[in-house]
């Protein structure tokens, strides 16, 4: 049995930064990075957004050049999907039966979309957004479509559906509750992105239940909604979340549920065992301690980080990192800092109507997040205030006249 000194099972962000941040700290051990993509680790957030615009070309997605993990004696092994994890015997087992040996294992699986569990649901023309492939696919049918559906009001379905609408196709968002982003933003970020769409001709439908997908031939032609009336589309993009591909682990007992559960170095309840990414189900003192996942550029590289130097050796620091995300919609530059979940009030700054404002949200009186569109500086300033969970007056918050860097003065 081939056995290497660190296994990391997931070729995304979080895998590839793992291994990224193993050597660049001087680890010199060997390294097996094994994903089920049959690509180098890459980006995902230009999928539904340049990527699927033709804006960027995938090589501009890598996370680093072809040559680099092999000049870094990182063993790639593309194409292989983990099944099982033996824990006493440190070893994980392959689909094709081979198993391979750790010393050290970062469980870095990321997560599949959800899928619909309607009728019609596997019909041809029904997409996902979540890998490189689902996107080419995507790309190669569009010159045949007439009008597409996009199920969910998430940032992954209302950036297809920004791009879609650019490129020209017309789109009709279904969104099965009363408003978008409801479980990521507060009200006034929601009625803000409806209002922008909607003025760019998306036909975006709140409270709608699909019923069923409509086919002929095995491909799509419309979804039909709960009502009865059938909206016709020869492409449904699906954007309902992940699940965590978190399976072989928790089979070998480790412990989770929602995600792998993760202490604040990362680690398992396996020995040897780390998970980090969008699987790892962890405290953040971002959520008031709850436990969360976080599906992030940020989560995904702070976590790597974390797990890397203890492996190293290197004394241990707990993951800690303020959330950061961001989104692109048509020309609205989203960023946001902090986490909304659980907050009980939210101040708008500045004006939507001049589409430059962010909207700063507070739990129990203390900062914990804002949301800045086309407001860079609010974002850059507003950081400290979430890191520090500053209590600041909402009127003083909501004045433009002062920056947000000079809030601290006026805390309470
Ligand atoms: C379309 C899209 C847009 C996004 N936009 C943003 C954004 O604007 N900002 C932001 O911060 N985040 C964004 N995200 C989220 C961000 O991309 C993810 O949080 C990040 O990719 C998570 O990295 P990960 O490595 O944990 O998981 P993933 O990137 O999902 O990687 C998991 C890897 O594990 C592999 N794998 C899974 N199971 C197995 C197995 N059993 N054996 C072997 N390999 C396995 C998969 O093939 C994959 O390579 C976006 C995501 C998507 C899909």
């Amino acid at each position: 049995m081939q056995r290497y000194d660190v296994v990391i099972v997931g070729g995304g962000h979080a895998g590839g930064q793992a291994a990224i941040a193993l050597r660049q700290g001087g680890y010199a051990g060997s390294i097996a990075l094994l994903s089920a993509d049959p690509e180098a680790p890459y980006e995902r957030p230009p999928l539904s957004k340049d990527y699927l615009a033709g804006d960027k070309t995938f090589d501009r997605l890598l996370l680093r050049a072809e040559t680099f993990w092999a000049e870094r004696e990182i063993t790639l092994l593309l194409e292989r999907e983990v099944v099982a994890v033996d824990p006493e015997a440190h070893a994980v087992t392959l689909g094709d039966g081979e198993r391979l040996g750790y010393g050290k294992l970062i469980w870095a699986a990321g997560g599949s979309p959800r899928r619909l569990s309607c009728a019609g649901h596997d019909l041809a023309g029904v997409h996902a957004v979540r890998t490189r492939a689902d996107v080419d696919r995507m790309i190669a049918e569009l010159p045949d479509v007439e009008r597409v559906v996009v199920i969910g009001g998430g940032y992954i379905g209302l950036e297809a559906a920004a791009v879609l609408t650019k490129l020209g196709k017309p789109v009709v968002l279904l969104e099965a509750l009363d408003r978008v982003l409801a479980r990521v933003a507060g009200e006034p970020l929601s009625r803000f992105y409806e209002a922008e769409h909607r003025a760019h001709g998306v036909d975006l439908r709140l409270g709608a239940r699909v019923d069923c997908l409509e086919g002929e031939g095995g491909r799509v032609t419309g979804v039909r909604l709960a009502g009865g009336e059938v909206v016709s589309a020869q492409m449904v993009i699906v954007g309902i979340g992940i699940a965590p591909s978190v399976g072989p682990l928790l089979a070998a007992g480790a412990e989770g549920g929602n995600g792998v559960a993760v202490d604040g170095l990362c680690r398992t309840s396996l020995a040897d065992v780390f998970a980090i990414g969008d699987c790892a189900l962890h405290a953040n003192r971002y959520a008031d301690g709850a436990t969360i996942r976080l599906e992030s550029v940020q989560n995904a590289n702070d976590q790597a980080s974390v797990a890397a130097a203890q492996i190293r050796g290197a004394s241990p620091t707990p993951y800690d990192a303020v959330p950061w995300f961001w989104s692109n919609q048509y020309d609205l530059k989203l960023q946001t800092v902090g986490l909304s979940i659980g907050h009980d009030e939210t101040v708008v700054r500045g004006d939507p109507g001049a589409r430059s404002f962010s909207v700063i949200y507070l739990r129990q009186g203390r900062v914990v997040a804002l949301d800045c569109v086309n407001a860079v500086k609010d974002y850059v300033q507003g950081r400290k205030l979430v890191a520090d969970g500053a209590r600041i007056a909402p009127v003083d918050l909501a004045d433009t006249a002062i920056p947000l860097k000079e809030m601290g003065a006026l805390a309470l």
